[in-house]
């Protein structure tokens, strides 16, 4: 019998052919997806004791000929009578299809995961000049055979097919020759269909078995023999399916293994999500080590399944980004996957599964800090890159890590912000009752001024993940009271405001005297020269560069917080003149011009050294004068 694919049917072929070019791989998901789904079915009426007869063994195949230039996909599922092929093939496949192409027409490139999403059976014709679907129902009627070489007309005669099930042979057109090719499609199996939850079959493979006849070898060893045995391609019973309770550790390992065979280094710890109500969401989420300077990399790891169906890699806008920084998967049949992304970003449901997500690493991080600090502080290192990101952009996260999140010192102590307000109250509370929290970016760097730190009793943080800036600065407003100074924003005796602390013991005119001095040794419109009265074991001149200024520019480095496009802020320091130092009332007492010059660049030199700012022929020159200075 002949018939006709009726609506616009002309338009509809070259279409679907051209549809999402980088795409054409997914018909192979839609098959198989399809296969399952009847395989599915079928056991579910099986259950129900409506399907009587054997279910048997119910693998879905897939299987190539070269010769004949065919891909097929078989299945032992609900199989379809000759009404059904005409209802669901000429009419719901095809109408399904045309929908779709109609809401999708000219956003072809802007596809992102509509593109991952299907024109189910007829993206066949994506890859197809020719398509047979032989079929038998579960029920008692004929076989059918029903044939469609891409036209609008169709052939569809009974056929003699002896088991259940469904056979759909594409013969690959001459543009797709690479779906012809064995490792092609095993990649996109594995790829798409890597957790389906029936099994599948491709191609052969041999194994070694005892021999049936028991017969030893030399050593006494059942002699082994060659078996050819299915190559099935999936795990039709992943990790995240199964129950929690019935888990251990290693299983947990195991399947990580099996999701990024690349990946060598184990994950820090997992969690395991099962939701039924109020939406539907299953998954296992692995918190990976964080180097900072790998984050980039990391990215972009969770995979996005719906029903064990694989749907992308590219989560964004389905959870928050720090989230995107986790490994695994994530499934859930509630995320409306054939829609436009900006479209998710507001869909009621996807905003509920995400926060659940949000929600639940966070708890598990609460946990993990009540249960086992030991193991938590362990852990840090690893974990703190994604504890910033994901306080910095989400309020709730940040309400609910708070507590666990970790400074830790320079001696290699944690503190979690009540700890730290305790230990440091003492030393570091200011004139006006502000906790001032002190901290290095670089420990090295800062040697000397660490050093004067600990003379004084100060407490100092190490803070240097590239969000410190931003951090710091969120802690300040999320905080009551607190502040933070890098320790070389100030004189470490400034660092922490006091009433009635020392101000410089000099007159006016004798700052208006040495200041150009001081200025002409320097490049004048990158410091402000400023008079404090310091310890004398202090330097006489030191530069400091102010909290806020620096704290600008490292938040404009990095983006964010209202800053983009100013990454090429000019720097700005002070020189601070330590009033109390001998050398200064040297200085000033000094008739010779040339000798006070000197004097003070030399005195400044060292300042920028100790700053590592002195270089090039600034270098050579204190050098210089240095040898002179020790001549002389
Ligand atoms: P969808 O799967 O989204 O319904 P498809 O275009 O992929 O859309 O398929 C249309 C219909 O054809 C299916 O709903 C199903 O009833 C039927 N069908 C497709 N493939 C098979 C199969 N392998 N076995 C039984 N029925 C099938």
């Amino acid at each position: 019998m002949k018939g006709t694919i009726n609506v616009q049917a002309e338009n509809i072929f070259p279409i679907i052919k051209k549809f999402l070019y980088s795409d054409h791989e997914i018909f192979l998901r839609e098959l198989v997806s399809n296969a399952v789904d009847a395989t599915s079915k079928l056991k579910a009426l099986s259950r129900m004791g409506e399907f009587k007869d054997e279910v048997g063994d119910a693998k879905i195949e897939v299987s190539l000929d070269a010769e004949k230039g065919t891909l097929t996909v078989s299945d032992r599922g609900i199989g379809m009578t000759e009404e059904e092929v005409v209802k669901y093939l000429n009419q719901v496949a095809f109408s399904g299809a045309t929908e779709f192409l109609k809401q999708y027409e000219g956003q072809v490139e802007d596809a992102g995961i509509i593109g991952h999403f299907g024109l189910g059976f007829y993206s066949a014709f994506m890859v197809a000049k020719k398509v047979e679907v032989t079929t038998k129902s579960w029920k008692d009627a004929p076989a059918v055979k029903w044939t469609c070489d891409g036209s609008p007309e169709y052939d569809i005669e009974e056929v003699e097919k002896e088991v259940r099930g469904t056979d759909i042979v594409l013969y690959i057109d001459d543009e797709s020759k690479e779906f012809l090719e064995e490792g092609r499609i095993k990649g996109i199996l594995d790829k798409y269909c890597k957790f389906l939850p029936v099994e599948i079959k491709f191609g052969t493979k041999e194994i070694q078995v005892d021999s049936e006849d028991g017969e030893k070898d030399e050593d006494g060893n059942v002699k082994k023999v060659s078996q050819t045995v299915d190559n099935i391609v999936n795990n039709p019973n992943p990790l995240w399916k199964q129950q929690p309770s019935e888990l251990n550790a290693e299983d947990y390992q195991s399947f990580y293994r099996e999701l990024y065979p690349m990946t060598f280094e184990d994950p820090l710890f997992n969690i395991h999500i099962n939701v039924d109500y109020p939406f539907n969401l299953t998954g296992v989420l692995y918190f990976p080590r964080l180097s900072r300077h790998k984050v980039e990399l990391q990215k972009n790891k969770i995979q996005l399944y719906s029903n064990q169906v694989f749907i992308t890699d590219a989560v964004e806008n389905i959870v928050p980004e720090f989230l995107t920084l986790l490994h695994g998967v994530i499934d859930s049949p509630d995320i409306p996957l054939n829609v436009s992304r900006s479209y998710l970003q507001s869909d009621s449901n996807v905003k509920k599964i995400s926060s659940h997500i949000t929600k639940k690493v966070a708890d598990k991080l609460a946990d993990m800090f009540k249960n086992d600090r030991e193991d938590f502080e362990a852990k840090w290192p690893d974990m703190q890159v994604f504890m910033d990101y994901g306080l910095l952009t989400d309020e709730k996260f940040y309400e609910r890590i708070q507590p666990s999140y970790l400074f830790k010192d320079t001696d290699d102590k944690f503190y979690n912000i009540e700890e730290l307000r305790e230990a440091l109250k003492e030393k570091h509370t200011d004139k006006d009752g502000n906790l001032v929290v002190i901290y290095t970016n670089d420990a090295e760097a800062h040697h000397s001024l660490l050093a004067g730190a600990g003379k004084r009793g100060l407490k100092v943080l190490e803070l240097n993940t590239p969000l410190t800036a931003h951090l710091v600065q969120h802690f300040e407003t999320k905080e009551e009271k607190v502040t933070f100074k890098r320790i070389d924003a100030d004189p470490l005796d400034k660092l922490v405001p006091q009433e009635g602390a020392t101000d410089s013991n000099l007159t006016d005119e004798q700052k208006e005297t040495l200041t150009p001095v001081i200025e002409s040794a320097v490049e004048k419109e990158k410091f402000t020269v400023v008079y404090e009265g310091l310890d004398e074991s202090d330097a006489p001149i030191l530069v400091t560069q102010s909290e806020y200024m620096r704290r600008m520019k490292e938040q404009s480095e990095v983006g964010g917080g209202g800053m983009m496009g100013m990454a090429n802020m000019p720097e700005y320091y002070n020189l601070v003149v330590n009033s109390n130092h001998p050398l200064i009332s040297k200085v000033l007492m000094e008739s010779d011009v040339e000798k006070q010059s000197q004097m003070v660049k030399q005195a400044t030199d060292l300042a920028l050294l100790s700053k590592g700012m002195l270089k090039g022929e600034k270098l050579t020159q204190f050098i210089q004068r240095s040898a002179d200075l020790i001549a002389s």
